[in-house]
């Protein structure tokens, strides 16, 4: 498979200052030969690797020019693949720039699957899995402290760090085997005080990272917030409130389908995904009743509950009931218009209705409280440990999962060494933690493991 060269139109679709059609394999150079014409009357062939030259694309069958270029020239295997890759830096129009596709895949090259280029860099082995998954981290994240943490992937910190791990397991292994093929000397190899400690310091390492796992995950893939409250108690104002000041950039996911409006907030770097909701009251008018179902089954998937209350109006039955529906949810509950009523005395009493959730005083309208709201977001999803700015080197589900198993055969070996059963049985154990770690960084994963992550990926990257 890897034989064969691919090509595709690396940027985005649709008019832009440039666009690049990105072609890498065996052919690759071939390929820029046939159809790219140095202004110059360069011999672009023979002069080094990671270049740029003028030129024009000329159609081999007619002679036509087809656009004038830049040809970017990086050599195996010093590319982002590791093979040979041409990149045609064309105008970005979209007729030009099909042209030149078709041109290139005439020429012997296929059209790339979603992620290939990427997978090629982790097949030639530039980059192991969990710097790939970052890449596809990087160009989806939503705020800078998302970006951080998929930098930090990208750079192999992670990789590093689980090598490292690995290796140590491999070092208990080595003695536990060695005690294997040699039972009778089975006391001499491996003392077991000496392999409990060493158990036990891998089992806080792992731990350490499955814990961190979760504040990864949320500066990666955001929290789904809804604001819920009754109607005209300043839902839709405090939104508004929130958005003006910190709107997150957003991108666009093919392939997802969202049913609700979603805005996305960046407070204290966490992408806040902010469903718009309809309000949760009962209703008899069937309309409105589908939007109500809506917004329940969004309260349900909710991470995070903001309820808002009216100063003005107490706390009425329809107030108690939205408590009660989020009684179990984690969330805050917000006492608006504290311009208007006596929210102070309002908060002493909320506060023993809903003892675990922070009551919190704003105004929508004059933009009063909503610094604190932002530091109280950030304090309850983060649970005030670990921060932005902190090294967080794990964040995605998959690699949680993989330490998650990890440590489960660690707690294993741990017990089978408790309760003084043989070695070979430990021995199993420490090879699956082993292997649970190799899922990671991709030395020990399946193939269709590898699959589905570049599927996720966009064609051309
Ligand atoms: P929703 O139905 O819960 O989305 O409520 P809206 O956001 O539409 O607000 C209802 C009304 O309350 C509007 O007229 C807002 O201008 C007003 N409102 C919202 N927040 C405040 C506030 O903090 N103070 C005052 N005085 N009025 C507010």
């Amino acid at each position: 498979m890897l034989g064969d060269t691919i090509a595709a139109v690396a940027t985005p679709l649709g008019e832009g200052g440039i666009g690049i059609v990105r072609v890498s394999g065996p052919l690759a150079l071939d390929i820029a030969a046939r159809l790219f014409q140095s202004a110059a009357g360069l011999d672009w062939r023979n002069c080094g690797s990671h270049r740029l030259f003028y030129g024009r694309v000329v159609d081999p069958a007619d002679g036509r020019v087809v656009d004038e270029i830049l040809l970017g020239v990086m050599r195996a295997p010093h590319s982002y693949t590791r093979e040979d890759v041409v990149e045609f830096n064309c105008h970005g129009g979209m007729v030009a720039l099909r042209r030149v596709l078709e041109l290139v895949i005439s020429c012997g090259a296929r059209p790339a699957g979603p992620g290939e280029f990427t997978k090629r860099a982790f097949l030639n082995g530039r980059l192991d899995l969990a710097q790939a998954e970052s890449v596809i981290d990087l160009i989806r994240a939503r705020t800078e402290a998302g970006l951080h943490v998929a930098v930090a992937q990208l750079s192999g910190r992670l990789s590093r760090l689980i090598d490292e791990l690995q290796d140590k397991l491999l070092g208990v292994l080595a003695r536990l085997e060695a005690a294997i093929d040699f039972p009778e000397e089975d006391v001499e190899f491996v003392s077991a005080g000496d392999l409990r400690a060493d158990l036990a310091r891998l089992v806080r390492d792992v731990s350490a990272l499955v814990e961190q796992a979760e504040v990864g995950r949320v500066y990666r893939e955001g929290i789904s917030t809804v604001i819920a409250g009754r109607p005209n108690v300043g839902k839709s104002s405090l939104l508004n409130a929130l958005l003006r000041e910190n709107r997150a950039i957003v991108t666009e996911i093919p392939g997802t389908t969202r049913d609700v409006i979603e805005e996305v907030l960046n407070v204290r770097g966490i992408p806040l995904k902010l469903a718009d909701t309809a309000g949760l009251r009962e209703t008899g008018d069937p309309v409105e009743k589908i939007g109500v179902e809506r917004s329940r089954a969004l309260l349900r998937r909710a991470d995070l509950v903001l309820v808002v209350l009216d100063a003005a109006a107490g706390i009425t039955a329809e107030d108690r009931e939205i408590l009660e529906q989020v009684r179990d949810k984690k969330g805050l509950v917000l006492i608006n218009k504290c311009d208007l009523g006596d929210a102070a005395s309002l908060s002493e009493r909320l506060k023993k209705l809903v003892d675990d959730k922070p009551v919190l005083i704003v105004s929508a309208l004059h933009g009063t409280g909503l610094d604190r709201l932002a530091d109280a977001i950030a304090q309850l999803v983060l649970g005030g440990g670990i921060g932005a700015g902190d090294e967080l080197l794990v964040s995605n589900v998959r690699h949680k999962s993989a330490l998650q198993s990890c440590l489960f055969h660690l707690r294993e070996v741990e017990r089978s060494l408790n309760e003084g059963l043989p070695v070979d049985l430990l021995a199993i154990d420490l090879r699956a933690a082993w292997e649970a770690l190799g899922e990671i960084t991709g030395t020990t994963v399946s193939e269709d493991i590898i699959d589905r992550i570049f599927s996720d990926f966009c064609i051309g990257k």
